[in-house]
């Protein structure tokens, strides 16, 4: 023990330790929020029931169900991490177009991203792109990273982009998804994809998260094979590449 005792090691395992336990202040925090709201909705809906207009109604109603979706997420994200971590996951491949799947990813972003006064574009190869891999995780690791492009984007800026770029590459293809946002300083690039790390600072300070999206998404990427790096400059913005190989 004493060989062990003061070692790298212990401190990492000690700060490990220290992050799951703000982990589950955070996640306990940010379930409470949208619970809070789904409540005190619900609870002006049941005492004012006969005073409501049909429109107001339909806008409390709009805001549970958008809660609840949230709620949703966060415990999906949860619950995919636990299962990667106990390797229960189940991965289903099947062979589909990744033009068609960023496509669809687009026209479901579309308007969350306008609604935070960013502009989204889509860059596709004319070749139809096949790949082997589970669509639904693909799926889920680009809307995460397309969530964090929106996040994380800059108040400050009056041109806010988000722009996802599909690329053909002998066997392997490549995937971007680019913002101008507050972008991340070089000592935080390998750590982003641990469990739990979030970047402290003043820009991300009010911004709300687990911590774990990262990691999920780095994971679901290598399961399937797959590579993923970044390139960011703080102020800038980042840039996310996934690499997958090609092929049926
Ligand atoms: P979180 O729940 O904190 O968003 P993630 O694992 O998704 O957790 O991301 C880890 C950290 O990486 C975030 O806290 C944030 O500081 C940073 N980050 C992720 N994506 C971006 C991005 N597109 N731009 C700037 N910072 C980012």
């Amino acid at each position: 023990i004493s060989d062990i005792t003061g070692t790298k090691e212990l401190e990492r395992l000690r700060k490990l330790d220290q992050m799951k336990t703000e982990f589950l202040s955070t996640v306990s925090h940010e379930l409470r929020t949208p619970l809070a709201a789904i409540k005190a909705y619900s609870e002006s809906i049941v005492d004012s029931l006969e005073i409501l207009d049909e429109e107001t109604l339909k806008d409390f109603m709009l805001t549970i169900l958008n809660e609840a979706d949230h709620l949703q997420n966060l415990l999906d994200e949860i619950l995919d991490f636990s299962r990667l971590e106990m390797k229960t996951l189940n991965i289903k491949k099947e062979n589909f177009s990744l033009n068609e799947l960023i496509e669809e990813i687009y026209i479901s972003n579309k308007n969350k991203a306008e609604a935070n006064g960013i502009k989204i574009y889509k860059v596709l190869p004319k070749e139809n792109i096949i790949v082997n891999l589970d669509r639904t995780r693909v799926k889920q690791i680009l809307s995460n990273l397309i969530d964090n492009a929106i996040k994380y984007s800059d108040k400050r800026k009056d041109m806010k982009f988000v722009k996802i770029t599909l690329k053909s590459e002998d066997d392997k293809v490549l995937i971007l998804v680019e913002d101008n946002g507050i972008g991340i300083s070089k000592e935080h690039h390998e750590k982003i994809f641990e469990k739990f790390y979030r970047v402290d600072s003043s820009l991300t300070y009010e911004i709300s998260g687990t911590g774990i999206g990262l990691s999920v998404v780095k994971e679901l990427v290598e399961i399937q094979g797959g590579k993923i790096w970044l390139k960011s400059v703080e102020g800038k913005g980042t840039r996310f590449y996934i690499e997958f190989k090609k092929g049926k």
